[in-house]
């Protein structure tokens, strides 16, 4: 057996094994549902070669994965633009925060904090309607993974869209400052959507590749974004990927990585591996528990930390 095979399974072994799961978010009320006990991971290294363990075929909420396609996206089509808008500086606040917006003009500090997502959701959907604007997202994803059958999740749209009310101020609030060019209910329509999308971690690993790959797409060959784009991107992962839990993910895990609330992390060993975990179960700062601790066993026991051993 490969070493990669051996050090999966002993990961999804030991994960079973590990008796506090986290807390499953219920501040929407479609995950609240979410098992606790499941535990998936797929790592896709880059000459193709992809192991998959425990639940890493199982379709999960993506949530805030979703921003850095987005923001790939974004950046694709109003290029440095993007910065008037933007910032891309950790927050060190939660990702929901709204204090931050009032003392900095409605300017969100990163693209990967609640605030900053939308604004750039408002980006991609200007000029199009809302059904384009998430057509042309979701599509990105199933190219990206080389998978068509890719989906939203819509009871867990609608879930989102029912008790979002933090996310609508967060919107309005930019909307006062003129950071949001669109509706704020389409904007939000868009982003409550793409946050549903629904992947397993094998689809989110085929996914991620252009950012382990230095920006190509390993099945075509071509570039999706450049080098120095994919490299920027993953800065922003490493930086900003955890919400206020982006130091100890760096340090404890030290790779560049974006997780969302429905227990998934994407994580991107340059030049190595693209690599996607799941547990529903969230720590305190909202990062998937078991996820960041096979995360970073992986990282060490391949030798795969960007920092070194
Ligand atoms: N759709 C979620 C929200 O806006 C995403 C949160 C997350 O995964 O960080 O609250």
């Amino acid at each position: 057996m490969a070493k990669l095979d051996t050090v999966v399974a002993e990961i999804v072994d030991e994960m079973r094994r590990i008796p506090d799961r986290g807390t499953v978010a219920s501040y929407i009320p479609e995950l609240a549902c979410v098992d606790p006990d499941y535990f998936g991971i797929a790592v896709i290294e880059a000459e193709g070669n992809a192991v998959v363990g425990g639940d890493g075929d199982m379709p999960f909420s993506i949530q805030s994965i979703s921003k850095v396609f987005t923001l790939t996206l974004a950046l694709g089509k109003f290029g440095n633009r993007l910065w008037t808008r933007v910032g891309r500086e950790p927050s060190g606040s939660p990702f929901n925060s709204i204090v931050q917006l009032e003392r900095e003009q409605g300017i969100p500090r990163n693209p990967f904090i609640n605030a900053g997502a939308i604004a750039v959701t408002d980006l991609i959907l200007s000029g199009h309607l809302p059904r384009e604007a998430l057509g042309e997202i979701l599509r990105f994803m199933q190219f990206l993974a080389d998978d068509p059958t890719i989906t939203i999740d819509q009871e867990v749209a609608a879930s989102e869209q029912r008790t979002g009310f933090r996310n609508a101020a967060l919107a309005n609030y930019m909307k006062s400052f003129g950071v949001l060019d669109n509706p704020v209910d389409f904007t939000l329509g868009v982003y409550f959507h793409h946050c549903a999308i629904s992947m397993s971690c094998r689809q989110l690993a085929m996914a991620g590749r252009f950012l382990a790959q230095f920006g190509s797409n390993p099945s075509t060959g071509l570039p999706v974004v450049q080098p120095e784009r994919a490299r920027r991107i993953n800065a922003l992962m490493l930086t900003c990927g955890h919400y206020d839990g982006s130091g100890e993910f760096a340090y404890r895990v030290g790779l560049p990585g974006k997780s969302g609330v429905g227990g998934g992390i994407f994580a991107v060993a340059p030049g190595k591996a693209s690599i996607a975990v799941w547990s529903p179960g969230l720590d305190p700062s909202g990062n998937s528990h078991l996820g960041r601790m096979a995360l970073e066993r992986l990282a060490k026991r391949m030798g795969w930390s960007i920092f070194g051993a």
